[in-house]
């Protein structure tokens, strides 16, 4: 039996290496474009620095990832971030995040009443949820995280809170993002309870009898978030802002995330063999076989899991219209700016783990990370690192900019912002066009059409990945590990 995987990045290794280990009899190629596998996942080790290109960490809760860092003998080098306050940078002026909230949603009562972020008209709209109706929901029971929020809380807490919460995870617009694809929980507290507000109250209560001691983060974790934070910020979020000292949800590896890649590919099982440099361009399916070309090659398959971004359907199975669902998914674009200073010289104040900043700020920046202070084992103690990301729906600097005016941009910004004048030793750019698939209202039921049409149509043929899923890293590994626990019940 020849297995195609198509796409080296970590869903496609963990695929790879599962479904090695149980059929050690079939062959599994895995075609992968790039030089290096890991995709998305980069680290970046300079002398003591351990730096995230792209994703940072992982949600520790989402025990896959864990599970196969296990596996591959990397426990030992788990670590879980720093807890702390995080803030919000709205128009010229910083704010804690108020405590009590999940994702922006009041869970209690004081935090919000004290908090210097929301105005108290704000505050009394937001109350006024309490003898809100349910959301009118479309026919597919979505609606975008955007009009949800606003409907239930308000302008003002969804564009203070929520909005950068949120959109940050996706980096995309809040308006159109599906609740139901990304947040669901959200939709049956709304349904069981009438409104936010006193579905989280509820739930909250009955976690507290339950002894479920992390309160409201206990919530949040019965929801599907589909990934961690992107930085330390959204930690907070998921954590309760301002609570004491809890270890932190998000994992880290010393070695970076890329030691899970390193240690994958060395541990890989004899069975599969890892082609770099081999961009499948074609994909053909006649006589119960798939035909890819590689490079100019052909190459057949009985199986092929194709693990890759939705963009690259671009190029596959183009006769077929239902493939449109995936090709037309958007994808948002960001770079990530890492600047490093001296400790010495920096005249700035440092708080917690970082900020996110309100996307009606005038400014293409969206959060910063303290890395030092989120993961201090990432950086020499005499450094101070920030993670500054860049590009929000409507600026395209990221898509216009060089490297060099996207660094400029970077530092004026972040100085203006946390008040400091001290220049970075070094600063490093990257950026990611089109990187993460948006999950718009819809999405669920797009994604149902092409899986009941590729289970119909396409016999031996596996979609799994960001377009399917969930768009976090363990969200990947999760699918590969289904998928291969499925391919060998069947087979
Ligand atoms: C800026 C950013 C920050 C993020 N932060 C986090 C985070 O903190 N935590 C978290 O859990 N998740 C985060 N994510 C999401 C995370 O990066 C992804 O969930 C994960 O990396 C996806 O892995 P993958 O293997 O499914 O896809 P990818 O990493 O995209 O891998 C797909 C692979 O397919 C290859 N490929 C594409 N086309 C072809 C072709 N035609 N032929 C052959 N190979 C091809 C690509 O080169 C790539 O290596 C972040 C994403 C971004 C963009």
């Amino acid at each position: 039996m020849k297995v195609t995987i198509v796409g080296g990045g970590l869903t496609g290794l963990s695929a790879a290496y599962y479904l090695g280990r149980a059929k050690p009899d079939w062959h599994i190629h895995v075609y992968e474009q790039a030089p290096r596998c890991g995709g998305k996942i980069q680290t970046q080790r300079v002398g003591e620095f351990v730096v995230e290109l792209g994703p940072d960490s992982y949600l520790g809760r989402k025990i896959e990832m864990t599970d196969l860092i296990m596996d591959l003998g990397l426990g030992d080098t788990l670590v879980s971030n720093e807890t702390g306050q995080a803030y919000v940078y709205d128009r010229g002026t910083i704010h804690p995040i108020p405590g009590g909230s999940i994702m922006g949603v009041p869970t209690e009562m004081m935090p919000f009443v004290k908090a210097t972020l929301i105005s108290v008209a704000g505050k009394l709209r937001a109350g006024l949820d309490y003898f809100k109706k349910p959301y009118p929901l479309d026919v597919n029971g979505d609606v975008s995280i955007g009009h949800f929020f606003t409907y239930h809380l308000g302008q003002e807490m969804m564009d203070k809170l929520i909005e950068p919460l949120l959109a940050g995870i996706y980096g995309g617009d809040i308006y159109k993002i599906s609740l139901l694809s990304t947040f669901p929980h959200f939709i049956q507290v709304e349904q069981k309870y009438g409104n936010m507000v006193k579905g989280m109250m509820a739930a909250k209560k009955s976690h507290k009898k339950a002894g479920v001691n992390q309160g409201a983060q206990g919530i949040a974790n019965e929801g599907d978030m589909p990934r961690a934070g992107k930085d330390a910020v959204k930690d907070k979020e998921f954590e309760r802002k301002g609570t004491a000292a809890q270890s932190g949800m998000f994992r880290q590896l010393t070695g970076g995330l890329e030691s899970v890649i390193d240690a994958i590919v060395a541990q890989m099982p004899s069975n599969v063999a890892i082609h770099t440099n081999a961009l499948v361009s074609h994909i053909n399916y006649s006589d119960e076989q798939y035909e890819l070309i590689v490079q100019g090659r052909v190459e057949k398959t009985d199986k092929l899991i194709i693990t890759t971004p939705p963009a690259t359907y671009v190029d596959w199975f183009c006769h077929d219209a239902v493939f449109d669902n995936l090709r037309n998914m958007e994808q948002s674009s960001c770079a990530i700016a890492i600047m490093c200073f001296d400790k010495s010289t920096f005249d700035g104040e440092l708080q917690g783990s970082g900020l996110l900043i309100t996307r009606k700020t005038d400014t293409p920046l969206t959060a910063c990370t303290i890395l030092n202070q989120k993961w201090p084992q990432t950086t020499p103690s005499d450094k101070i690192v920030l993670r500054v990301f860049i590009g929000k729906p409507g600026n395209d600097v990221v898509e216009r900019y060089s490297d060099e005016e996207l660094s400029q941009l970077a530092v004026t910004e972040i100085q203006r912002i946390m008040k400091f004048s001290a220049n970075p030793e070094w600063v490093k750019i990257n950026r990611l066009i089109h990187c993460m698939p948006q999950y718009n209202v819809g999405h669920r039921s797009a994604i149902k059409k092409v899986r009941d049409h590729v289970k119909e149509n396409y016999p031996n043929l596996y979609l799994i990945g960001t377009p399917f899923d969930g768009i976090g890293i363990p969200d990947g590994v999760k699918q590969a590990k289904a998928l291969v626990a499925q391919l060998v019940e069947n087979n």
